[in-house]
């Protein structure tokens, strides 16, 4: 995949733009606006640029107008914008810093100087972005977090409850996991979790399925525009996709080896219904699968 970072270029006059664009094309993704519409545009689309340099004086929406309006978006006010202006007064390089600019660089532009701001700015916002993505990450085992559950569960709820769709979720806790630590380390522990982590991952096929660490030994998944049986069959080969590493676990009751439980609903979400209702209702499954022998899935479908 392509993971260079974008910059859009903003300057009615062709010249500018080109000697811009060959400045920064061996580094940067480069786009290219001539006018503050075609600049929103371009600054609303998926993926957003990283960075743009916006020229101040434009026919029609001059540069100020056109920052204002990016920060008045919610998809476009944290983008970085540097203005590159033949308006030197004081004044206009106050204002524009005042509206959220991180730079401005005067014409005619020094090309080793521009090229230098741009690079720290971009090594600045690229530090940034992988803080962001870090922040939904589970630290031990590298799958998505809590935090990234809790806001995908809120999206799929929503839009199952809008289409009427079905929606599964499921708890997941490793079986007599305390046991395992006492008995082959805390640092085993942490490794089973890890393997465990990505045999789960890896048992799952599509994009919108999710696993991720909920706390401790407990994952959760989010099965969303499945039908029930099939959510229960996702489960079933996770299960086994855990069985299947054969950890080895001698002080287990369930198996000789490293094992989960799994207890699970699926609904149509309705307001009666919603996130943490399910969570609890995957919960006494979860608490029906131990009560029952462990290294099991237990379901509740209400459809
Ligand atoms: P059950 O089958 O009923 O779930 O038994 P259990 O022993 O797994 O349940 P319990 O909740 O008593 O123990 C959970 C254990 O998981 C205790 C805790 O030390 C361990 N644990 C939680 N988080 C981590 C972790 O990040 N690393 C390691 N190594 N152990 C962890
Ligand atoms: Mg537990
Ligand atoms: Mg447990």
């Amino acid at each position: 995949m392509n993971n260079k970072q974008r910059v859009l270029i903003v300057d009615d006059e062709k010249f500018n733009r080109q000697m811009l664009s060959e400045l920064l094309l061996p580094y940067y993704d480069v786009f290219l606006a001539k006018d503050g519409e075609q600049a929103i545009a371009l600054a609303s689309a998926e993926p957003p640029p990283d960075l743009i340099l916006l020229d101040v004086v434009m026919p029609g929406m001059d540069g100020y107008e056109v920052l204002r309006r990016l920060r008045s978006d919610e998809r476009t006010c944290n983008i970085a914008v540097m203005f590159v202006t033949g308006m030197s007064e004081e004044d206009d390089e106050t204002k524009g810093l005042d509206l959220g600019a991180v730079d401005y660089v005067f014409k005619p532009f020094r090309s080793a100087v521009v090229r230098a701001r741009v690079r720290n700015h971009m090594s600045y916002i690229w530090q940034r972005k992988q803080l962001e993505l870090d922040a939904f990450i589970d630290g031990l085992t590298g799958i998505p977090n809590r935090r990234q559950f809790d806001q995908a569960v809120e999206t799929e709820w929503r839009r199952a409850n809008r289409h009427g769709t079905p929606l599964s979720l499921a708890m997941v806790d490793v079986d007599f996991f305390k046991p395992y630590n006492d008995t082959y380390g805390h640092g085993a522990g942490d490794e089973a979790l890890r393997q465990i982590a990505k045999a789960m991952s890896q048992a799952l096929n599509r994009s919108s399925e999710l696993v991720a660490r909920y706390g401790g030994e407990e994952f959760v998944l989010l099965l969303p525009e499945v039908e029930p049986d099939e959510a229960v069959k996702i489960a079933e080969r996770v299960r086994l996709a855990v069985a299947a590493l054969g950890l080895l676990h001698e002080e287990s009751n369930a198996a000789p080896f490293v094992t989960i439980s799994v207890g699970g609903v699926s609904l149509i979400p309705s307001l009666k219904t919603p996130v943490a209702e399910m969570l609890t209702r995957a919960d006494k499954q979860l608490y029906l699968a131990k009560q029952a022998g462990r290294n099991r899935v237990s379901w509740e479908t209400v459809i």
